[in-house]
């Protein structure tokens, strides 16, 4: 699509010999929510890393703005990609406030009141949480503060790897709300990865495929084959 801010162009990743990925491509607007379901192992996770620069692309680019992104994690956060990684990577000795600063720094910022403050307005239920440790917190609480993480690094595009994991369908209901609340309020650009094809196909705007290692655009109103993705068939 013409005015995606976010660009992957021909993604490969290798593991030793194994290719996982063969050739994603992945378009996300400004305050667009773009979704890519696939199989067990079908390599969502790995197309998050190799974005994030964790994993060595085999071939491949990002595009930010028009700008090539460095294949450096630094880089990547600090050019406006935050990343929600599977496990929500807190750090459960520190508190969720610690959390967020940390977030921020590592997006080349400083924590700010008014940061804190929208996290909170998106997630109310947090607000008090702030000097809890993040360890000690519910599933549904640390997948709120993980988003926040990646709300004060203020991105122009946020990825979260499996926001459903774990969670209640109610929470999985609220927090995709809180998605499309920061997708319209900020224009953030929101690229999620998950195995919950229903749950997905409700929040985004646009869906692909993943099979085979290849990224295609998927028509959300097919149930077949979101059921075959489900159940991990392909073709
Ligand atoms: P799931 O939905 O089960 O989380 P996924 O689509 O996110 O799966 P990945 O986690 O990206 O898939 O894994 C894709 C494939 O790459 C799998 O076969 C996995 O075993 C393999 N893989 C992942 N990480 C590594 C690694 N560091 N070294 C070797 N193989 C790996």
């Amino acid at each position: 699509m013409s005015d995606a801010v976010f660009q992957v162009r021909e993604l490969a990743v290798s593991y030793g010999a194994a290719r996982v990925i063969e050739n994603v491509n992945v378009d996300v607007a400004a305050g667009e929510i773009v979704g890519v379901v696939g199989p067990n192992g079908a390599g969502k996770t790995t197309t998050l890393r190799a974005i994030s620069g964790l994993v060595a692309r085999r071939r491949g680019s990002v595009m930010l703005n028009g700008v090539t992104l460095a294949e450096r994690p630094e880089a990547v956060a600090r050019a406006g990609i935050a990343h929600v990684p599977e496990g929500r990577g807190l750090i459960p000795s520190l508190t969720v406030h610690q959390n967020l600063r940390l977030a921020a720094i590592g997006a080349g910022r400083r924590l700010s009141d008014e940061d804190v403050r929208y996290a909170t307005t998106v997630f109310p239920a947090i607000e008090r949480l702030m000097d809890r440790r993040a360890g000690f917190l519910s599933g549904g609480e640390q997948q709120m503060v993980a988003i926040s993480r990646g709300l004060v690094a203020r991105p122009t595009i946020l990825m979260v790897d499996e926001l459903s994991l774990g969670l209640a369908p109610r929470i999985v209901k609220d927090m995709s709300r809180a998605l499309r609340r920061v997708a319209g309020e900020r224009r953030i650009g929101i690229f999620l990865v998950d195995q919950n094809v229903r749950g997905l196909s409700h929040v985004c705007d646009r869906i692909y495929v993943l099979q085979d290692g290849v990224s295609s655009v998927a028509n959300k109103e097919d149930t077949e084959l979101m059921r075959a993705v489900y159940f991990g068939r392909s073709g």
